[in-house]
């Protein structure tokens, strides 16, 4: 016996879900659909809250699709003193790994040391950081020398290090975690709706009392009625602070945050690796199937394109130094990114502090008409955070909360964590796949991958992973409703697939529009917007 599978409403059942927002009244009303609203809206379901949740473009469009995708702890903020947060979200990691251990892959992270007392000063943090997050014995860290390294990660420049201690770390994808909670927000009773931005709260005699809202698909205006409005808009938070109240005083600072792709064989990491820039802060080399992704950088940003923030070329060497420092391979050249992305963190501003100094801590504040606006925090800790956020909320709405009666996996996540195991299962039974094919569709759907790849186990075209399954997944089961939603969140191929993606983008834009009912122009239009918006990733301009 398996449950039925939950699904975010499609373009299909768009009107009929658009009926229940305008007709229900809701306990919350949930204004963005990153992790932050995605971990509240979920909690608040498991509770027994009837809970709307909209989403302005895609769920995770936002900074939760941009991210450097670990589920961490964070081991620089213990060097900063943060020692709360580094334990909750230490511990969290577990907690992640048990409802979703597809979405949380553990992984090896090597830290290189130069010299024995780097090294000692490395494994004396990194024991603090272990006993925080109850670390299970077959998961302690190892100390490298220059024969482990030689073994373990052959490009590491052993000129330039002697030793690495190698620790353990979740990989995830983010933006999947986000539909997976989602989804189980759904099961458990909630409306989600992505493509619908929030325009005005609407309010009686000075309480916030529901939002206004527009179907960005059909053009449908609607409105939802709440009796707690909670505003988990990430970067645009104090955008959506300022339609409860002109007068608001902006809180977050945002810092932009971006990540370069470089296909597997140009820079051939076997695990993840953390290197040091010049300016002394940490940045991440992540394998991921056939990509490589460096990152992240960490700066104000004061533009004004917060969807898509422009990427510098700048910011594209700062990456780069380090890479050409400390590994053997041949220097890499801007040119040769297949992709990259940026995302904004929205930070609580703390002034005369530089962007990587400040606090990565959430917040959550009461506007004067009763939202509850939430901010700053990680992926990572976004089950605290939504505990914390409902703990206010009863405080605002009198809502009595209880406990959840139970904390069940997420969608795809009852299969024990043997994620081998599972694309083993799946070459069994679809024999056309190969390997690296099954491994990804084992990580990205889990226990549900069987039921994804028998809706189509062909690739969408020959030599690429996405299979044809996917896209009747993705259009019927998690909500997506345009092409960019697909490429960009749901299959993440337009960051990891390195071979031929203008055929990919092509022959995805086809069997979406067969499945949405799409004719030639808007095929067509989808196809372009996507191939444009691929070639705007990597078109980094002179700062
Ligand atoms: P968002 O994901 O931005 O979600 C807010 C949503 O609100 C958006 O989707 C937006 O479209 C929507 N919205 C805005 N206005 C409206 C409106 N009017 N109506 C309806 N919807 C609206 N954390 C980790 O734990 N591990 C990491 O490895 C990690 N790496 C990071 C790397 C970078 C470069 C950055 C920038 C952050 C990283 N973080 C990491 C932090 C983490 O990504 C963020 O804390 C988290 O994604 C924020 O989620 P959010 O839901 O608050 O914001």
């Amino acid at each position: 016996f398996r449950m039925s599978t939950p699904s975010l409403p499609g373009v299909a059942d768009r009107d009929s879900t658009l009926d229940r927002a305008e007709r229900e009244t809701f306990d919350l009303a949930v204004i963005g659909g990153g992790i932050t609203g995605a971990g509240i809206a979920r909690e608040a379901a498991l509770r027994g809250l009837s809970v709307a949740l909209l989403e302005a473009r895609d769920f995770a469009s936002g900074t939760s699709s941009r991210s450097s995708k670990l589920i961490h702890g964070g081991l620089r903020y213990l060097a900063m003193g943060d020692v709360a947060l580094v334990r909750s979200s230490a511990l969290e990691r577990k907690v992640i790994h048990r409802l979703a251990p597809h979405l949380a892959e553990p992984r090896w992270m090597v830290v290189p040391a130069r010299s024995w007392a780097g090294l000692a000063k490395l494994r004396a943090g990194i024991t603090t950081y272990e006993k925080l997050g109850d670390v299970e014995p077959q998961d302690l860290h190892q100390n490298w020398g220059r024969d482990e390294m030689e073994q373990g990660e052959p490009l590491l420049s052993r000129e330039r290090f002697a030793h690495a201690c190698v620790y353990r770390e979740y990989l995830t994808d983010d933006a999947r975690l986000v539909v997976a909670n989602l989804r189980a927000a759904a099961a458990a009773g909630a409306l989600v709706l992505n493509h619908s931005p929030v325009s005005d709260v609407t309010e009686s005699e000075g309480r916030a009392d529901g939002v206004a809202a527009r179907c960005s698909l059909t053009g449908r205006e609607f409105r939802v009625r709440a009796r707690c409005v909670i505003n988990a808009a990430g970067p645009w938070v104090d955008a959506v602070r300022g339609l409860e109240d002109e007068a608001t005083k902006p809180r977050l600072m945002l810092s932009k945050g971006v990540h370069i792709v470089v296909p597997a064989e140009r820079l051939a990491v076997r695990n993840l690796v953390i290197l040091n820039t010049d300016d002394k802060r940490s940045i991440f080399v992540i394998r991921r199937g056939r990509a490589v992704y460096i990152g992240t950088t960490d700066t104000f940003y004061e533009g004004d394109n917060e969807e898509w923030p422009e990427i510098t070329r700048e910011d594209v060497e700062y990456l780069l130094r380090p890479v050409a420092r400390d590994f053997t391979a041949e220097p890499i050249a801007p040119e040769e990114i297949t992709s990259a992305w940026a995302g904004l963190r929205p930070l609580i501003g703390e002034k005369g502090k530089s962007p990587s100094e400040i606090s990565r801590k959430d917040e959550v504040w009461i506007g004067p008409k009763g939202v509850v606006s939430i901010a700053g925090g990680k992926l990572t800790g976004y089950r605290p955070m939504a505990e914390m956020t409902l703990d206010k909320v009863a405080e605002v709405s009198g809502l009595t909360i209880g406990d959840a009666p139970e904390n069940p996996p997420l969608p795809g996540g009852d299969f024990g964590g043997d994620l081998e195991g599972l694309a083993a299962g799946l070459r069994g039974r679809f024999g056309d796949l190969s390997d690296e094919s099954s491994r990804r569709l084992a990580r990205l759907y889990g226990s549900e991958a069987e039921e994804v790849v028998s809706r189509g186990a062909a690739p969408l075209t020959p030599g690429a992973l996405p299979v044809v399954g996917e896209l009747d997944w993705a259009t019927n089961v998690e909500g997506a409703a345009k092409l960019r939603d697909f490429l960009y969140r749901r299959a993440g191929s337009a960051y990891y697939e390195v071979g031929d993606r203008e055929g990919l983008v092509d022959a995805m834009a086809r069997s979406m529009g067969e499945r949405l009912g799409w004719d030639e122009a808007k095929v067509e239009s989808e196809a372009a917007s996507s191939r444009a918006q691929l070639a705007r990733d990597v078109d980094f301009k002179n700062s």
